[in-house]
């Protein structure tokens, strides 16, 4: 006797499909009891049907359309393949810890709590799905006007991003291990800029997060400061406001220690907003807050 997975039923999965696709989400067949695509790959491409200008992958032929998922999902136990870029989506996907990982190693839950206390916000309250394996599915709308990828590691340990490029696992599948039941079933927020600006920041050179040497310090905090205007300057328009308070507060923690001048650090971060197209009141306003923040939180070196 074949051994199949454990598949869920045809009924429930169709509508699981049907309603992600109510939601405004492209989806398409996954392998039943697997999260891998059901759909041929290119190299067996018939050349017929939706292939027949050409092939075309599962995320172009994720669909919304009704009765191409009853078509589909009536012919078997499929699991529901859910592609985040044309559904407009970020889902942010928190890993729980593998086996492999050394002792102490946080799963992507407390990475991502870890990175909200950092950027002084809280987890954000989404659309929010349980993964198969116990990990968590943060569902986002994308920000207008820019195309983000996948990212894996980016944000933290444990934590990868899907958007173009990218496809989840729908509520409602099952694995061998587990199912995907939704836990936070309220229509997704949209990213918050913070995140996304986590997302596109550069990340600095290695010797700017190293931990400067006392005797070395003004010099560090002077790189920073080069480093920090440059990236605001540079800042689209979706996060420009998010990397000068970030910038701020990373180098408000220079002020108490007498490396960097209050309005040396004002002077240069709102220049640098101003370049980046925000308003000048903007970049007071937000500059002055987050340095105050950062010296409050930054009580300076013992002498
Ligand atoms: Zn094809």
């Amino acid at each position: 006797m074949t051994q199949h997975p454990p598949t869920g039923r045809v009924p429930d999965l169709l509508s699981a499909a049907l309603s992600a696709a109510e939601r405004g989400w492209n989806v398409f067949p996954l392998r039943p009891g697997d999260k891998r695509p059901a759909l041929h790959g290119e190299t067996a491409c018939p050349g017929t049907g939706d292939c027949a200008d050409g092939h075309r992958k599962w995320e172009q032929r994720a669909t919304t359309d009704p009765d191409r998922i009853r078509g589909a999902w009536t012919a078997g136990a499929f699991n529901v393949g859910l592609a985040t870029g044309p559904s407009g989506l970020v889902v942010v996907d928190l890993d729980p810890v593998k086996a492999k990982d050394p002792k102490g190693t946080p799963d992507g839950v407390t990475s991502l709590q870890a990175l909200c206390e950092r950027a002084g916000q809280v987890v954000p309250a989404t659309y929010r799905t349980r993964t198969a394996s116990g990990g968590h599915h943060l569902y986002f709308t994308a920000p207008p006007g820019v195309r983000l990828g996948n990212s894996a590691g980016k944000l933290g340990k444990h934590i990868d991003t899907r958007a173009h490029g990218g496809y989840v696992v729908a509520a409602g599948s099952t694995l061998p291990n587990g199912t995907y039941d939704v836990v936070d079933p309220t229509e997704p927020v949209p990213l918050p800029e913070w995140l996304h600006a986590s997302l596109t920041h550069r990340q600095p050179s290695r010797a700017l997060t190293a931990a400067p040497a006392p005797v070395r310090a003004s010099r560090y905090a002077a790189a920073a400061l080069r480093a920090e205007t440059a990236t605001v300057a540079g800042a689209g328009e979706g996060v420009r406001n998010w990397t000068l308070v970030r910038a701020a507060r990373a180098l408000g923690r220079f002020i108490p220690s007498g490396d960097l001048a209050r309005t040396e650090v004002e002077q240069a971060l709102n220049s640098a907003g101003l370049a980046a197209g925000l308003r000048e009141n903007e970049c007071r306003a937000a500059v002055a807050s987050a340095l105050n923040w950062s010296i409050a939180n930054n009580p300076g070196r013992p002498a």
